[in-house]
């Protein structure tokens, strides 16, 4: 029998959501139906239902990959979630856990990964089905807001710090501190490293000053690669999730000799790469995505263990058009949750 409940679909791209009822199936074998209390918005469901990217999602579809919940109901053949268990719904939905990538530590690489709130519907919802092998296990310290935006944009930053390779002591430059740069700030701290924050909204660099940030540069009245090759000698790591192109060519400028520059940021388009300067300074450009469920247990108990949390606002999922606009605006100083 199936369950019924409310949805936010998305039916055109650049359309407002539709909250509708919906009727959520049993779960298959494997899979476990979650009462959803919470969701953050991530500026990826803004990409979603803009249909940013070159791959757009298949209409009409439920964003959302930043779910917390409780499994109501499980499916045949799951072993480790019962019914009552706390979990999160992540973005890597599902992989083969075959292939070349999944058998090497690699599944978020996985060509055949489904993507929870894009290839498979996601959390802005009061239910969502989820394979129970890929769900996240939540600290019981971290209260269901605060776990949401962990899911991506904590496991996103951390993972993306670990790939620039930077040390304990040296310098880490993030580029954008909204949802994903304000955590990565945290953890960046947590990892003792030294952090710059770049971003264009003088209230969000306050935020990451607050957070532990040394340097505070805005991109859009100061020079920032001159302020950072001159004070530091250029950043060992830096982390871009800044959703603006013109961010990736200046992250490059900012990135010390040897240095790795990770590109997190999914802005449609591409960006003039100075070739001169990679070669020269021997600079490693990397994307990251996501992280694997390892990763991803990780930096749900650091985050617990040390009191990282995103600057949160919450909303009721009736509210999900005017967060979507406040983050379409760059209004949101951190993370909009919706609570369900
Ligand atoms: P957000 O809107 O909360 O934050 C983006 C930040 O970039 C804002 O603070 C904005 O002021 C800042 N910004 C804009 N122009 C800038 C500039 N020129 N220089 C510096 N900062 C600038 O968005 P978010 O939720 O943090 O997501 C950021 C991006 O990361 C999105 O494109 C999203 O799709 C992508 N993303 C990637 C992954 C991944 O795995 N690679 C995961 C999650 C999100
Ligand atoms: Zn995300
Ligand atoms: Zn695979």
């Amino acid at each position: 029998m199936s369950t019924k409940g409310r949805g936010a679909l998305a039916r055109n791209f650049k359309q407002p959501l539709h909250l509708e009822e919906v009727d959520f199936s049993d779960p298959s074998p494997g899979e476990i139906l979650v009462q959803m209390r919470t969701s953050g918005v991530c500026h990826t469901d803004l990409h979603a239902v803009d249909g940013d990217w070159p791959i757009k999602p298949p209409l009409p579809f439920i964003p959302g990959h930043e779910g917390v919940g409780i499994a109501a109901k499980v499916g045949r053949d799951v072993r480790d979630v019962k019914e009552g268990d706390r979990v999160g719904l992540p973005w890597l939905r599902a992989a083969c856990g075959q292939c070349e990538w999944c058998i090497t530590g690699w599944e978020t690489l996985c060509p055949n990964a489904v993507y929870g709130g894009y290839t498979a519907n996601g959390s802005f919802a009061d239910y969502a089905l989820a394979p129970a092998a890929y769900v996240a296990r939540i600290p019981d310290r971290l209260s269901d807001v605060d776990a949401g935006p962990i899911l991506c944009a904590g496991l996103t930053t951390w993972k993306a710090l670990k790939e620039t390779e930077a040390q304990p002591g040296q310098w880490v430059a993030i580029s954008g501190v909204g949802g994903l740069g304000q955590l990565g700030v945290q953890y960046a701290v947590a990892m003792g490293l030294h952090v710059i924050a770049i971003d264009i909204d003088p209230e969000k660099l306050l935020v990451a000053k607050g957070m532990g940030a040394k340097i505070a540069i805005n991109a859009q009245h100061d020079d920032v690669v001159r302020i950072v090759q001159s004070e530091i000698g250029g950043a060992h790591g830096v982390v871009v999730t800044a959703v603006s192109l013109r961010a990736f060519t200046q992250a490059i400028g900012i990135t010390r000799r040897k240095g790795t520059c990770v590109l997190v940021g999914l802005p449609p388009g591409e960006f003039p790469t100075p070739l001169f300067d990679v070669v020269l300074k021997r600079i490693t450009i990397r994307g990251s995505l996501v992280g694997t469920r390892a990763d991803l247990q990780d930096c749900l108990s650091i985050a617990a263990d040390r009191n990282i949390r995103s600057h949160v606002h919450t909303e009721p999922l009736e509210k999900v058009n005017y967060a979507l606009d406040d983050l379409r605006h760059g209004k949101v100083r951190g993370r909009i949750v919706l609570t369900m």
